[in-house]
């Protein structure tokens, strides 16, 4: 093997494209953990691939879909094996995308040939065809009549989807959408609707003109992001939930749309809100999403549609950012701050940060939307690195609802619920509102515990306690889904003194329906919502408008409007306020707001109550009294105190095995390159080995160490010392894991 091809800084080296003929050689990025390249010889008479072609080669045995890199002159190793097959006429990664892993590799330090395959859809790294194909698909005829389904609500909705995306959906997004065949062969039987083989074709744009007249707010921020749209440019759309900010967006992609380029739209969610595609599609009559319900070959067929050019509005969650686009004009990033944009495992990228890398790559605009937007973007705003436009007002005059905290000390809760905040339920209920009641917390109760011998009942292959779950009766370990069953005496004891301790979505929603039992009452957590189907029909339930409970999860947070909710009550503030992660309270104030923002959109205004134990907590008071204006600031400060991101940057390296002592050892390991020169004035601090906050799961024992650097240049020269002497990933009954920039570090 060559020396160099273990280097991870593979620069772009000039590749003739028109390869001499003694260039067999070629440089291969395989998937493995392995941080180095692999040489392999074309074998006489195939003809050599252009870089970022996919080759297949064989390895230890087997074979391998690799990508290859360059072609070079010759190689140090004895005797390359030889392709087995070229795979591609042109590139499957194409210079910009190639470029695009090569900064992942070096900015995470991940081996450059999982990167590389990484970047291709699942479907492409099995070595499907990169051929785009009819896509199966249904469309309205001309004898179409909503008013004929009077009593077939589903078809009637189906026909309205088809209707609103300009007569054709693909089958995949109506099924995304909820609609499964059968309701679509149904409309097909009354001749309202038929299926046809969509052959590729270039999206058409229909633009519904908008009604809405932007307001001053609206339109500085609008006019902002256009002024832009020929070079890169970061914007920070800081707009309290319904402000406007969705309205924002559409009319600028409706600029560069229109300018014949494409737009990439993220997401934190799609399956739960499929209200924001159907706002795309209504507005431009075309837009697809992509996210984790769809099949590999259309994923696939997304990708490359993308990449041709055919699609133009691109919807996705986190792994959209890594699209090829043939003609990008703009990025919109929607609820920036969400912790769902960290990819948690493998290649462990940050959506938002490749959005900025590529935009400045692109030279494009780049607008990151949210009502709380993430310390490291308002620390960028004030930094002058993103322009930010505030939107302070909501259209229509509806205003923010007020925060109030309820005092619990001392106070007798029934089911967490206080005398307080069940009153004002049902004032609010009588008063003819809604009320939701936020517990972030699912299941009946989080522990059961024996009152003789105080025995907790824990997931025996986790250090975890374990929920306690009702219809079905049950213990459920959240961490690795085991199940078990409620014991009826003590296992340690033998006492039946056992009692469900603390409160989950469950418990509350059983509250909740024994005060309030005329009340329609709705429960919204992962237990009840499989179906986006089921989610929706409830969710007409609650826009009636009439009287009703709703009790759920942040699960209720995420895109969902309630016009008619009038008291947001939140169960337990101070979990988020005074966990160890310092994370937490961002997260927790963003929950919050989010939250509250469900609340008072139409003509009456919300409010909203916080129980709290610790009501003093000088965070919580500035969110409360301040807003996350002044919460921000307030933690802002905390942060720049402990010399935390986004002050300082850090890493986090965790290891697990089933032996907890070598898992320990091997941190040790990974950090002894490091050296004294890299600690020395503070360049560089390690904390840790320390066990991870859940030291087991699923019978492996965790540790982590934490890195601080005083700069960016100090912790990556750190970590590619680090990397360059590390065993692989895996190895044995070993691995571990290094986390860039991580999102929890708890
Ligand atoms: P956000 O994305 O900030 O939550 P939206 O863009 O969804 O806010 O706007 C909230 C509601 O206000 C939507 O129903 C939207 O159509 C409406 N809206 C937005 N801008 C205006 C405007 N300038 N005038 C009237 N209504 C508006
Ligand atoms: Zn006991
Ligand atoms: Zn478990």
């Amino acid at each position: 093997m060559h020396p160099d091809s273990s280097d991870q800084d593979t620069r772009a080296t000039p590749v003739p494209s028109a390869p001499q003929i003694e260039a067999r050689i070629i440089r291969v990025a395989i998937p493995r953990p392995l941080r180095r390249l692999f040489d392999y010889e074309l074998p006489v008479g195939m003809r050599a691939p252009e870089p970022g072609a996919r080759v297949r080669v064989p390895f230890a045995s087997r074979e391998l879909v690799g990508v290859a890199l360059e072609l070079i002159q010759a190689s140090d190793h004895d005797e390359p094996k030889a392709v087995l097959e070229v795979l591609d006429d042109e590139p499957a990664l194409e210079p910009e995308m190639l470029e695009l892993a090569r900064w992942l590799a070096r900015y995470y330090h991940y081996p450059l040939g999982e990167v590389c395959l990484a970047l291709l859809p699942n479907a492409a790294r099995r070595g499907a065809s990169l051929t785009i194909t009819t896509t199966p698909a249904w469309r309205l005829l001309a004898g179409a009549d909503a008013a004929a389904l009077g009593r077939a609500p589903r078809q009637r909705a189906a026909l309205e989807a088809l209707r609103d995306a300009g007569g054709e959906l693909a089958a995949s997004d109506l099924r995304q959408a909820g609609f499964q065949r059968d309701l679509l062969l149904a409309l097909a039987e009354r001749g309202f609707a038929e299926e046809f083989d969509q052959p590729p074709h270039a999206a058409t744009l229909q633009r519904a003109a908008s009604d809405v007249r932007l307001n001053a707010e609206q339109r500085a921020a609008l006019e902002r992001i256009l002024a832009t749209t020929d070079r890169f440019a970061a914007h920070l759309l800081y707009g309290i939930t319904g402000s406007g900010k969705t309205e924002v967006y559409l009319q600028a992609l409706s600029a560069v749309l229109a300018a014949g380029r494409q737009v990439l739209v993220l997401v934190p969610e799609i399956a739960l809100t499929p209200q924001t595609l159907a706002r795309f599609r209504a507005r431009f009559g075309h837009a697809v999403a992509l996210h984790s319900q769809l099949a590999d070959g259309e994923r696939l067929q997304t990708w490359l549609r993308c990449r041709a050019g055919l699609d133009r509005i691109l919807i996705g969650t986190r792994s959209a950012i890594l699209t090829p686009f043939a003609d990008l004009g703009l990025i919109v990033i929607d609820e920036e701050h969400d912790p769902s944009f960290k990819q948690a495992e493998g290649l462990r990228y940050s959506a938002r940060d490749l959005a900025l890398v590529r935009a400045r790559e692109l030279g494009i605009p780049v607008v990151l939307g949210s009502a709380t937007p993430a310390l490291e973007s308002l620390h960028n705003a004030r930094t002058g690195r993103y322009a930010v436009s505030r939107l302070t007002e909501r259209p229509g005059g509806a205003s923010s609802p007020a925060l109030r905290i309820v005092d619990i000390r001392g106070q007798r809760l029934e089911h967490g619920l206080s005398e307080t905040l069940r009153a004002e339920v049902g004032r609010h209920l009588d008063a003819g509102g809604q009320a939701l009641v936020f517990i972030n917390r699912r299941g009946y109760a989080p522990v059961l515990f024996c009152t003789s011998c105080r025995w907790q009942a824990g997931c025996a292959h986790c250090d975890a306690r374990q929920t306690l779950h009702q219809r079905p009766t049950e213990l459920r370990c959240h961490h690795c889904g085991a199940r078990a069953r409620v014991p009826r005496a003590c296992p340690n004891c033998n006492s039946t003194a056992l009692v469900a301790v603390g409160t989950g979505t469950q418990r509350t929603e059983e509250a909740l329906a024994e005060q309030f039992p005329d009340v329609p009452l709705l429960r919204i957590d992962r237990d009840t919502t499989r179906s986006a189907a089921r989610l929706e029909a409830q969710l007409a339930t609650i826009a009636k408008g009439e009287p009703a409970l709703l009790v759920g999860t942040q699960m209720l947070a995420k895109g969902h409007h309630f016009p008619a909710v009038t008291l947001v009550a939140i169960v337990d503030a101070d979990s988020g306020f005074l966990a160890a992660d310092y994370r937490a309270p961002e997260r927790a104030a963003a929950l919050i707001l989010q939250v509250a923002g469900r609340a008072g959109r139409a003509e009456r205004p919300g409010e909203v109550l916080i129980q709290s134990l610790h009501p003093d907590n000088p965070v919580l008071d500035a969110l409360v009294t301040g807003g996350y204006d002044a919460f921000a600031a307030t933690e802002l400060a905390n942060r720049e105190q402990g010399g935390l991101p986004p002050f300082a940057p850090i890493a986090l390296l965790r290891a697990d095995a089933t032996d907890p002592r070598a898992a320990q050892a091997l941190l040790r390991q990974l950090v002894a390159p490091l050296g004294a020169e890299l600690t020395a004035d503070d360049r560089l601090t390690v904390w840790g080995p320390a066990p991870a906050p859940l030291s087991r799961v699923s019978g492996r024992h965790r540790f982590q160490t934490l890195l601080r650097a005083r700069e960016r240049r100090h912790l990556h020269r750190a970590l590619t010392a680090l990397v360059a002497a590390a065993p692989p990933s895996r190895h044995g009954k070993l691995s571990w894991s290094l986390d860039v920039d991580p999102y929890d570090t708890y």
